[in-house]
Order: C-alpha cells, then structure tokens, then sequence
C-alpha cells in the first residue's frame, strides 16, 4: 500500500513543470483530502508492488516489482520507467551472471512495456536528482519481463514535442499517455466522484440511466437518427434527458441525477462536441433558489482543493442587464469595460446619423471605453475593429480617442458638444488616455456588437501585456429572468423556446401569455463562468394544459409527438425543476485546457470525425437493407466509394 508519507509527492511525479504545478495544487490534495477517508490502493489485484512514481526515500531497500513503459534509456546503464503516477530510475545489471535481464532492458524499444523486480537503493551521494521526486533512490533490478515490445512511433513521446491535433487523436490511445491527458482525466474522474458523492450520499439523490435509444423531441437542437428495421421508422438520440427526468418525478424518484450522455448534431462549433456529457439533475418541490443553492454546494464539494476556491452564493444578473450591459447571456465579469447606453446625451445631437437611429423605436446609441486604449492600440487595431463591425453588423463604430492634451481626437470630435463631452466623461467614468468606441443602431444589434467588441478589446489588451482576466480565477455568475420566447431567426414573426418547451413561465407574467407572449419572462436561470455556459435549467410546467397551450398554439409544435408527457403531466406530475452543467466545458475550464478535447478521452475531430478509427464509416448496401435505408450517393462520390470496397474485400 502506498505510504500515506508519499502521497502527496507521488501524485505529481513524472509530469511535465506546468502539469506538475497544476497536479501539485489540486490533484494531490483532492486525493490526500479524500485519502482521510480511504487511500487508494494503487497496486491491489495485480503483480506490481508499488508505483514507479510512490517510490521514495522510505522505501529503502525494499523488494519491489514495477510495471511500466520505457521512457529513456542511458549509457545502457541507467533507464528510466514510467506508468500513471511518474518516473523511478532502474540500474540495468552490468554483471555476467544478469547478461539475460542486461539484454531484455537494453535491447526493447524505447515506450515497449516491461516488469522489473529489484530493491530500492539509495543513489551514491552527489548523484541525486532533486528535480525528480523520485530522485533520491533508484532500482536495482534483478529479474525483467519484456511484458510487449513497442514498434516505432508515430511521433515522440515526450510532453515537450509538439504534435499536431490531427496526430494526437489519430493515435488517441497514445497521446493518452501524456502526463497533461492523464491529469485532466484523472482530475475529471475525481470531480465526478465527489460531485456522486455530494448528490447521492449527502442530499439523497438517485443515479438513473435514461434510454438513449428515443424518439425525436419538437423544437431545440438537431438530434442524430438511428434507423430501425421497421420500414420508415427512425430512434433519435437525445439532446438530453429532459422528457425522462420529468418523467422520473411523475414517478415519485424525487431527486435524480445522471452522469448523461447527449447528443446533438449541430455541426462543427469549437467548444462543441457531438456527444457530449452533462451532469443531469431533476428535483421535485423546488424552486429556482433551492436548484441554485444545490448547485453551488455542489460545486464548491467537488472543487479540486489546489484551484482558486468557489465562492459562493454566485452573484445573479437578469438576462435584460446581461444583455444591456455585456451584450451577450453569457458575460464575463472578471474585468469592467461594460456597455453603457449614452442615448441621453446625444439626444440634441448634431451628429447626424445619431439622429436618424433615435427617432427610431429600438433606436440606441450604446459605447465602451477601453482604459488606456491610447496607449496600447495602433491605428490599424482600430481599423481592424472597424472593419468586423462593418463586416458582422453592418454598423460603424466612431472611435474617440482622448489625450493627454485632453483633446478629443475623432472623426466627430467636432460635433461633439462642451456639456455632452462632460456626460459622457461622467457617465462611462473616462480618464485621459482611453479610447471610447461609440455605436448607434437597433438595440439588441448594438448590445451584441458592442459585447464582441469588449471581448475583443480585452483580447487586444491582453496580447499587449495588460491583465485583464486571471486565467486562476473562477468567476461564477447566475442569469436569470430569461424570456420565455425568443424571435426565431430565421422568420422573426414566429417564436421558439429561448431555453426548451418544458421551461414554466414566471409567476408575476402568466397573464401575458395570452395577450403578448413574447414579453413573459421564464423560470429559466443559466450558469455561467468565466464568460462560458456551463449550465441551463429552468423549473417546469407540470399543469398539462399549459404545457399544450404553450406548445401548439405559442410554438406551432406537433402535440402527438409529445402526447406521452402531456398525458403524464395529468397523472398528478409534482411542481419540479432542474438544470444540466455541461461536464466537459467545466472541466475545461477547470484544467486550463485550450479545447474541451482536451479532457474527453476520445473526442471527435473538428468535423465530428473520430480520426483513429474513421467513423463515422460507410456501410455495404445488404448492411442498410434490414433497415429499409439506400444511400443516394453525390456522383462525385460513387467511385471512391467502390473503390473503398474493393480495397477493403
Ligand atoms: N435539458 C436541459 C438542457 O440540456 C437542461 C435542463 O433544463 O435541465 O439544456
């Protein structure tokens, strides 16, 4: 069993500097904190003794058996064996009588995976490595086992070659070994543990597994078809659990949760996977408050000790100041430049343009000062912010850019008035050396132009060397009081969902519903961290003629594919609620990783592909004719597709 002194350096052995302060941090300490309770035994069931990693001064003269992969080897004299806990230095026998253990360590490839028994020794004095936390013994190997001998590579091993992304998922199980993936899925499995431990041992919740063989669900994200053998007939698999959840509290099982896979085929978004995984929670007799405090206990229980803390309860905004403030339902509240509306001073204005878009209903004029912009952006930083609003929102942007001299350098500086100048000085709090970006249009066109360009700006900044966002800290926010309806894009006239079909209106706008429907607000709340969603929920309807009402006549959906949850709902469905946090986003946020990839072991490609085995793949005609299915192939492709064929037969 793995001392309890060596915990805590055995769980960040063998990782790279930047993983090692990472795992240092967090890792190790989850698992010591843990260790109060059980310490895991790491060797248990199998042939090994120890960890190359545990190993240390208090296992001196130890007999010990290893298993591991060859990470270096020098001189034929020293090798270094790696597996998931880190390094331990083996002597290779130099003596006559060990020439067959000499050959075996000396000759296998260098990731070949070998057994080695041995006792553990100190090095000789000066020859220790103190960057090695096992650097103060090594192994005196008497017996190895060439357990697989490896072939040559594909790319090395070693954390600081760079491979491209391509490389890394087409030899997955490889990359898997590096001491970054290990991290961030070794730390994954250890919030999910505590986060089972939170909701099950300690509030009581359920784990249920939910089909995900299904049938298609009116209004949200695109779902995957899965044929069955009956003519016509198609499974979908769901974008959530969400239909079953409810259904689970018609059932009685009051508060449940999944570790859930979903699926959603919306193409290719980078912070996007088709399958993803959500942590899925549904409670009876709640109210949103009681879902958000569960969350945020929730999330600061299952908090890897070694990051910034969660500090809750998380501040709350409504998704109207999200909106008028950020531009966006998802803001980042780790630095200011907030959106502020100066439509009141222009409203005597000379500028001319300005005039035209506030005689206008939705009409705005809305600005952003980016402190010290002066001296941080060049001219062509401007054009180029210019140019995407242009190019994006059809709108211009009229940059001011205010001196030392305190002269007003802009385009419109003129027409801008003494007493508007002090407004606006007061109102956006500007000092000497800042630049303020002024935009006038449709107001909702404007918020989401001008909460682009904070994002951007705070960017630009950042690339200059301003901090602006600590990358260690971990800024929650709640939103709430979204509306229940939004426009649908692509015809305005009608309305769609803004969080799913099932979402309850809020109280104090039921009456609305019936006369202007696009001004109730709902019972949906999002949670968002660091400017990414990482969760959505909302308490649902369970009175079934609402549900019906909302459903054809406010959506247009079709009842019948909905008539089991509706007949449900009058069955006595209990008043309930829920929400889903987005694991993989969490994780990424949580990790640091640069793609939510990062902490999925086998994620698809960009495109939805799973680059080391080539899915998704074609099928023979006779396989697709059970299923009553025929391929109308593009002409382009027919002969690639033969070709395939004959290649594989
Ligand atoms: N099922 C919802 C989603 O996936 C979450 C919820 O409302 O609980 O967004």
């Amino acid at each position: 069993m793995a001392s309890r002194c060596c915990l805590r350096q055995l769980l960040y052995r063998g990782l790279s500097a930047t993983t090692t302060q990472l795992v240092r941090g967090s890792l190790s300490r989850t698992l010591v904190l843990s260790s109060h309770r059980r310490i895991p035994e790491f060797s248990s069931f199998i042939s090994r003794t120890n960890t190359c990693g545990e190993l240390c001064s208090s296992h001196l003269d130890q007999e010990v058996t290893l298993c591991g992969w060859i990470q270096y080897r020098r001189q034929n004299i020293f090798l270094v064996l790696r597996d998931f806990h880190g390094l331990v230095q083996v002597i290779i026998p130099q003596d006559e009588s060990s020439a067959a253990v000499k050959k075996i360590l000396c000759e296998a490839p260098l990731e070949s995976v070998v057994k080695v028994s041995g006792t553990v020794i100190s090095r000789p004095p000066g020859q220790e490595n103190p960057k090695m936390p096992t650097g103060e013994i090594e192994i005196k190997v008497k017996t190895a086992e060439l357990l697989n001998a490896c072939k040559k590579l594909p790319f090395e091993m070693k954390d600081f070659v760079k491979k491209t992304e391509t490389l890394r998922l087409q030899y997955r199980y490889l990359d898997l070994r590096s001491s970054q993936m290990q991290y961030n899925l070794r730390l994954r499995s250890e919030v999910v543990m505590k986060m089972r431990e939170y909701l099950c041992n300690l509030h009581g919740f359920v784990d249920i597994e939910t089909p995900t063989l299904f049938k298609r669900t009116p209004g949200g994200a695109k779902e995957f078809l899965v044929p069955s053998r009956e003519p016509g007939k198609f499974y979908s698999l769901p974008q959530s659990p969400q239909q079953f959840k409810q259904l689970l509290m018609v059932g009685g099982l009051d508060r449940y949760f999944q570790v859930a896979r979903c699926y959603r085929d919306e193409g290719s978004k980078p912070d996007r996977q088709p399958e993803f995984t959500q942590i899925d929670i549904e409670m009876s007799f709640v109210d949103q408050m009681g879902i958000q405090s569960l969350i945020e206990g929730l999330l600061h229980y299952s908090w890897p000790s070694g990051k910034d803390p969660v500090v809750i309860p998380f501040p709350s905004m409504t998704y109207a100041e999200a909106l008028s403030s950020y531009g966006t339902d998802k803001p980042d509240i780790r630095f200011g430049m907030k959106i502020v509306d100066v439509s009141n001073v222009f409203r005597e204005t000379e500028i001319r343009f300005f005039q035209d878009v506030l005689s206008k209903p939705q009409g705005t004029v809305k600005a952003i000062c980016v402190p010290e912009g002066v001296k941080y952006f060049k001219r062509k930083d401007i054009e180029s912010i210019k140019q995407f609003a242009a190019d994006q929102f059809n709108q211009d942007v009229l940059p001011i850019f205010l001196k030392a001299s305190k002269n007003w350098n802009s385009p419109v500086a003129k027409l801008i008035a003494e007493n508007q100048r002090w407004e606006l000085i007061r109102l956006m709090e500007i000092q000497e050396e800042d630049i303020v970006l002024l935009t006038a249009g449709e107001y909702k066109k404007t918020c989401s132009l001008l909460g682009k360009l904070r994002l951007q700006c705070a960017d630009l900044l950042e690339t200059k060397g301003v901090v602006l966002r600590d990358p260690a800290q971990f800024s929650f926010l709640w939103v709430v009081d979204f509306p229940l309806f939004l426009p649908k894009e692509e015809s305005p006239t009608e309305l769609e969902s803004a969080h799913h079909p099932f979402t309850a209106p809020h109280p104090s706008d039921i009456h609305l519903l019936y006369t202007e429907p696009e001004k109730v607000r709902s019972q949906h709340y999002d949670l968002v961290l660091n400017g990414n969603e990482i969760g959505g929920g909302s308490i649902r309807i369970h009175d079934a003629q609402l549900q019906r009402y909302i459903l054809a006549t406010l959506l247009k959906e079709d009842v019948k594919l909905l008539s089991h949850l509706l007949q449900a709902l009058d069955y006595g469905a209990p008043p309930h609620g829920g929400i889903a946090l987005g694991l993989d986003r969490l994780m990424c946020l949580i990790t640091g990783a640069p793609s939510i990839r990062d902490v999925i072991a086998f994620p698809k490609s960009f495109r939805g592909h799973d680059l080391m085995s080539s899915a998704p793949d074609s099928v023979p005609p006779e396989e697709l004719r059970p299923y009553h299915i025929q391929v109308s192939w593009p002409e382009a492709e027919k002969d690639s597709l033969k070709q395939s064929y004959q290649q594989r037969s």
